[in-house]
């Protein structure tokens, strides 16, 4: 079997979801399980989680269907809501919760003869202009959806945009036009996110959406998982497959980007941009080895990777190598490739296997 494996330790997502909790005493949390958990098994997560967490969110019918298979008796929130008018009689079927994001989805709910109403959540546009209603329209389409045969409790979610950024003058903003829409009558509302969940109570309301924050990565440029007391949940470990000598001045990969600047030892890595390593990261980025930090050697293949072992010359065919992890933060490899954990983990592919412990 090929060396690679990512290995997912469910105690850690738990820790991670109890802290989000404890960020906001007395408010309910929709763990959000989209894109399969962020690439962590949304099967695996949700069977682990839905003793404690009090809901799930979404992206789509098809994800939901999947994880309510695991949580008979959740709540799962579409955070996007329907994108065709037959999904709503499924989704009452299954008894999810639901985002109308615009006059078209609610028109098809109002349409709709179900079997039972549904949690409507309006989402209101504060200003990431993505999603949502602009306030006047969330107005109008509160009055038309309230009392409705179809819809059971009417809710309010809106998403930040910079809540990442600490003290981004459009958070204030997104916070206030929220507020605005508070004189209207809801039964619940949801503003945050991970960022949120960390640094705003003021936007916790009745329900937070933690979800990058519950894989132990962190939703900031400038502050790390470790120092927010998030753990690691994924660690994705390969094996050397190969290791040789490499006189000074020859070079190393596609491209003959690397070239020995001395008499070197290169390690061959059984990962490469196929399994999700990001071929963006640059020679010099680490992984770990026995412990101790060694660089990658030259591009990034399909398959594999290189790495200077001139300086662990006790680094062997065989030893594990931690591409991230607990000792090789994946917020640091994210970083040198100028991405975010999250693209990281959901890119993830699916011939990595995965492995459950805790
Ligand atoms: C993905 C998503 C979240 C979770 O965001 P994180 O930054 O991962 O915590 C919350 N709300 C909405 C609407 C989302 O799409």
């Amino acid at each position: 079997m090929r060396p690679l494996v990512a290995t997912v330790d469910l105690s850690a997502i738990r820790h991670n979801y109890t802290m989000a909790k404890r960020c906001a005493p007395g408010r309910h949390a929709f763990a959000v399980v989209k894109a399969n958990a962020y690439g962590h098994g949304a099967r695996e997560v949700v069977t682990h989680l839905r003793e404690i967490a009090d809901g799930f969110a979404v992206a789509c019918l098809e994800e939901a269907e999947d994880i309510r298979l695991s949580a008979p008796d959740a709540r799962i929130l579409l955070l996007e809501g329907c994108f065709e008018p037959a999904e709503y009689l499924r989704a009452a079927e299954l008894g999810l919760d639901v985002a109308i994001q615009d006059q078209r989805q609610a028109d098809w709910l109002l349409a709709c003869d179900l079997p039972r109403p549904l949690n409507v959540w309006l989402k209101l546009d504060s200003g990431m202009h993505r999603l949502g209603f602009a306030a006047e329209s969330l107005r109008q389409c509160h009055a038309r959806l309230k009392g409705s045969v179809q819809v059971a409790e009417l809710n309010l979610i809106s998403h930040f945009a910079c809540a990442d950024e600490r003290g981004h003058s459009l958070t204030e903003l997104q916070l206030e036009r929220y507020a605005a829409l508070l004189t209207l009558e809801f039964d619940n509302c949801s503003l945050a996110n991970s960022a949120a969940v960390l640094t705003l109570p003021q936007a916790h309301m009745a329900w937070i959406r933690p979800g990058i924050m519950l894989y132990g990565a962190t939703p900031f440029a400038e502050l790390s998982a470790q120092e927010l007391g998030l753990r690691p949940v994924m660690t994705l470990t390969g094996a050397l497959i190969a290791v040789r000598d490499v006189p000074q001045g020859e070079s190393v990969g596609y491209g003959a980007s690397w070239v020995a600047q001395r008499a070197s030892r290169i390690g061959t890595v059984s990962c490469g941009y196929a399994d999700g390593y990001p071929r963006t990261a640059p020679s010099g980025t680490s992984v770990v080895i026995h412990r101790q930090r060694v660089p990658l050697a030259g591009r990034v293949s399909m398959d594999m990777l290189a790495v200077d072992l001139t300086d662990l010359p006790q680094a062997q065919v065989g030893d594990a190598v931690e591409l991230w992890g607990a000792q090789m933060p994946i917020d640091e490899l994210a970083q040198a490739c100028g991405t975010i954990g999250y693209e990281l983990l959901t890119k993830v592919t699916g011939r990595v296997p995965r492995h459950y412990v805790g």
